[in-house]
Order: C-alpha cells, then structure tokens, then sequence
C-alpha cells in the first residue's frame, strides 16, 4: 500500500476538470513561474487563457458566463497550483470578489461585471488594508463621499493581491465616517484610465515572489453611484463578514495541498541524496519525520474535505471555517520547515520547490485574518 492524499469529494467528473486544470498548470503556468517570479506578477495573458478554458469562476452560475460548477471545483485549481508551489495569479482573491458580487451584488452589478472575471478579461482585487488598519477592518480611513449621483475617494490601501493587474477592485471605504461597522460601504472600482487612481510599487516581500501586491491609491476618484455593491450604504462591514468562511476555507485547502507537494518532493529527494554510504531516505530519523508528516497530511486532508463539503453544502459556519485556517496554516508552516530541513543546504536554495515553499507558507499565518484573530473567533463560538 502508497499513501495518498485524495480529496474525498473529487468524484469522476471533478477527477476529469482536474486533468483540465493540471494540463493548464504544467503546460502554461509552471514554465513561466521563474520569469514571473523576477518581473513580479504573471502578466495578463496567463489571467485570458485560464480565463478561455474555464478555470477561473469555476463556482459561479452559468447564467452569469461562469463555470457553473461549486466550491470543489475552485479547490481543484487552487490545489494544482499550491502542490506546485505556484503562487504568482490569485484566482482565489479573483473568486472571492465574484463571490462578493454574486451574495450582495445587485442583479445589475452581477450581470455587468461577473461574466467579464470569468473571461479574465479584468482581474479582480479586494482592498481592505491600509497603512495604519489591518486586522482592525472596522478602522479604515479611506473615504468614500457622496456627490450628487456620483462617489468621490480618497485614502491609500497597501498588501493589495493582484493589485497591479486588477483592472476592477473592490474597495472598502467609510461612507459615514462617524460610525465603524455601520459606517462601512464597498465601492467597485473599474481601474482602466481612471483618473485620480494609481498603483504604486509591487511590494518586494519575502515570499510569493510572482504575485504582484501593490499599494493603491485614491485621489479624488469618482465612480457612479451605481458602484456601490448592493446599492445600500453602511453594508460592508456585514458584507465582508459573511463571506469569511469561503476565505478561510481557500487557506486550508492550499495549506493541505502545500503540504502534501512538499511531503512528495521530499521524499523523491531523500531517496535520492547519499550520506554516510546510504540515501537519507535509510536514516530511521527521516523516515520517522516522514512518517509525522504523512500522518500531519492525512489529518489536514479529512478536515479540509469535511469543511469543503460543508461549504457546498451551505453548512460551514466562521468557527470552524475559522479552525481550519488556523490549524492548516500552523501544519503548513511547521512541515514545510521539516521538510526543508531533510534537503540540507539544497532546501535554502530557491532553485528547489521546498525553498520557495517554505517562504510563501509563512504568509498563509498572517492574511485572511492572522491566526490570532482565528483564535479569538474561535474562543468567541464557545
Ligand atoms: C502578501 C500579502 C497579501 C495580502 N493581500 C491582501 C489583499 O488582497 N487585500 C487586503 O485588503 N489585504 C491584504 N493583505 C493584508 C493582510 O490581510 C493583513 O496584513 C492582515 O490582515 C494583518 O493586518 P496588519 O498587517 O495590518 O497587521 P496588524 O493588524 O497590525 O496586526 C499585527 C499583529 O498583531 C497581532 N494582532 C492583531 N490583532 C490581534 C488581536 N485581535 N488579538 C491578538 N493579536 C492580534 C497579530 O499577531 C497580527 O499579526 C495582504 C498581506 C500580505 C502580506
């Protein structure tokens, strides 16, 4: 008997679009990643061919020009990618802002703006941070002021995914700057020679070199006032909220396909490399961590299956959605240090999928919501 590590929900359809996707993975994504990950995004035209072969938007109705599928589907992508350490596109920040369309979207909005992200013919950002709030999303500063038929922003966000190829963000502003949740709104934000906006540097981080997060800026950008998602002021706050669990749901599924890609190359690697007159692979010590991680794999496995099946099926609440990006992202990064460390100096250089790996897990901790406020939501639930 091998172990392996398969989704418990992948049936034959799904088993058929994951040949799909991995084609598009190996063929098209994976032999650009270096050049992507020196020039600090992937380019649009990796956004148009995903978009071409139905890859991206793969959970949203059809009737809106999307895949028509559900959550399984998005886990099948975001899965290929991260077993692969691929981290330059963000289609999951692009589904998360379809999926804001589509629950608090009015029909409108959906009609207009949904089709043309399942196309990849804009990419989609959602920008929340700015330089001095974060975790606290109730203190954002940026604002949004009604003039007329129109709204007038001002403000900065930073740490935006996608931020230097979106061609449509979703911005969270103060439309009432007395209040904090209820003083919060979604702008929608069409990009393209759009005056007063402006992208700054794509930041230089420590990790997910290939994907462009950038600073952005708002002097005096007017959008119509039929920009504003839903079409009621003081909704953002609740907006972004009930979306949580799909997020956090993302973060585990890549964190448990993160760790499944490293447990794999390390083991092709110890069984290759030689020390002492024997492969690493011989010492009890690596079979020993081996066996942990495996068996830190498997666990990961059957509790991202249950919260993706749980999502499909309307059930998962922000307690667990929370756990499980706890959890996941805590193995993600304790493993992958593992398994770096079972590839000696080799690990510590970029040119080895673990090296790249083991920088970009160490995000999964902090965004989404850090681990600490999962906690604190988690403790709220009890
Ligand atoms: C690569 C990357 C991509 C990102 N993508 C996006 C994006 O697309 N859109 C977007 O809007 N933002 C994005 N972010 C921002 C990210 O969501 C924030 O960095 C995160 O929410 C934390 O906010 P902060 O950095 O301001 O940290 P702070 O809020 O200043 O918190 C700092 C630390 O304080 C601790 N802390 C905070 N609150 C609590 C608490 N309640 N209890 C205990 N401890 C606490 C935690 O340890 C936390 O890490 C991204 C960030 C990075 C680095």
């Amino acid at each position: 008997m091998t172990i392996e590590f398969r989704p418990s929900w992948l049936d034959e359809d799904l088993a058929m679009y994951q040949d799909t996707v991995v084609r598009f993975v190996e063929t098209e994504m994976l032999p650009n990643d270096e050049a992507a990950r020196h020039q600090g995004h992937v380019g649009h035209d990796l956004w148009k061919r995903a978009g071409e072969l139905g890859v991206l938007c793969s959970d949203i109705p059809e009737a809106y020009g999307d895949g028509g599928g559900d959550f399984r589907h998005e886990a099948v992508l975001y899965d290929a990618m991260s077993r692969r350490g691929l981290t330059g596109m963000s289609p999951s920040v692009h589904s998360i802002v379809a999926h804001y369309f589509l629950n608090h979207g009015t029909e409108a909005q959906k009609q207009k703006w949904l089709p043309r992200l399942a196309r990849g013919e804009i990419v989609g950002a959602i920008a929340m941070t700015e330089p001095g709030t974060g975790s606290d999303l109730q203190g954002v500063r940026t604002r949004a002021e009604k003039r007329g038929n129109r709204y007038v922003i001002n403000g900065s966000k930073t740490f935006i995914t996608n931020g230097y190829l979106a061609g449509l963000v979703l911005v969270v502003c103060k439309t009432d700057p007395t209040q904090r949740a209820r003083g919060t709104s979604i702008l929608i934000v069409e990009t393209k020679d759009l005056k007063g906006y402006r992208v700054g540097r794509v930041l230089d981080k420590i990790g997910l070199k290939a994907q462009d997060t950038s600073e952005l800026f708002f002097d005096d950008v007017e959008v119509p006032e039929e920009n504003l998602l839903g079409g009621a002021e003081g909704q953002g706050f609740f907006q972004l909220m009930s979306d949580l669990p799909y997020e956090r749901t993302i973060i585990g599924v890549m964190a448990a396909a993160a760790m499944e890609g490293a447990y794999q190359t390390t083991l092709n690697y110890v069984r290759d490399r030689k020390a002492f007159g024997q492969t690493i692979a011989d010492f009890q010590n690596t079979r020993f961590r081996l066996a942990e991680i495996a068996t830190t794999c498997q666990v990961a496995r059957a509790f991202v299956d249950q919260c993706v099946e749980k999502l499909v099926a309307g059930q998962l609440d922000t307690a667990t959605a929370s756990m499980v990006k706890l959890w996941s992202s805590e193995q993600q990064g304790r493993v992958i240090d593992e398994c770096l460390q079972l590839h000696g100096g080799y690990g510590y250089m970029n040119e080895y999928l673990v090296g790249r790996m083991y920088v970009d897990a160490r995000i999964q901790r902090i965004y989404g919501g850090a681990n600490e406020v999962m906690r604190e939501v988690i403790a709220r639930a009890m």
